[in-house]
């Protein structure tokens, strides 16, 4: 049986909106893979180099940059640089998944005019309390830092009107199983379905 055409699931928000715990609750779905970015910031402790972000320099980088290879990049913070690799689209659609970017407000925007039919999902932080709970609770940021993401937290809001879906993450269990069903409703949209519908009705004679 022919399968739909995998979807591109951005999932995106304001800084300190807890969007990676959500980009897992995706991934627990069969036939659903990551979108590695490539970023020029430094790994912390806890992290591998491959499996959220492969760590490049600012010159790899650069010239990934020169020779096309990115869908979209953007420089987070004033700081680093992150984008996500072309490959992975070429990747997902060959083994037949659905690929699932966690990126910034800027580049859901690029993604979205690239790929218009990508379902992009806004991430809200129930309050900017909590936001800041969730930046000081890192404990890797002086105050300036802190009110620096808090204010770029509030000018990311402003940009919901660009999404397809918002999930409020107010309550994990239910904002997990909210994008879960966002990503298992957009298998069944019509422009996915279209082709598989046809095959259907060869077997009715067309
Ligand atoms: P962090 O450094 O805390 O892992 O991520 C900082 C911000 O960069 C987060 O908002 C994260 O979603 C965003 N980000 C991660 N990968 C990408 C990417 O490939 N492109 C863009 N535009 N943003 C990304």
């Amino acid at each position: 049986m022919t399968q739909p055409a995998p979807s591109v699931l951005i999932v995106s928000g304001p800084s300190g909106s807890g969007k990676s715990t959500l980009v897992q609750k995706i991934l627990e779905l069969p036939g659903t893979m990551l979108s590695i970015s490539c970023t020029t910031r430094p790994p912390r402790r806890t992290e591998n180099a491959g499996k959220w972000y492969n760590f490049v320099t600012e010159s790899e980088f650069q010239q990934m940059v020169d020779a096309g290879e990115f869908l979209e990049y953007a420089q987070v913070f004033g700081k680093n640089w992150y984008g996500t690799p072309r490959k992975w689209l070429e990747k997902a659609f060959a083994e037949g998944k659905d690929l699932v970017l966690e990126i910034d407000v800027a580049g859901a925007l690029q993604v979205k005019q690239k790929l218009p039919e990508a379902v992009a999902i806004f991430v809200v932080p129930p309050s900017r309390s909590d936001v800041e709970q969730r930046i000081r609770a890192r404990g890797q940021d002086s105050e300036d830092e802190i009110h620096r993401r808090l204010e770029r937290s509030r000018q990311e809001m402003l940009k919901f009107p660009s999404y397809d879906f918002a999930v409020i993450n107010d309550d994990l269990e239910r904002a997990g199983r909210e994008v879960q069903a966002i990503a298992l409703a957009s298998r069944c949209r019509m422009a996915r379905q279209e082709h598989h519908i046809r095959e259907i009705l060869k077997t009715f004679g067309g």
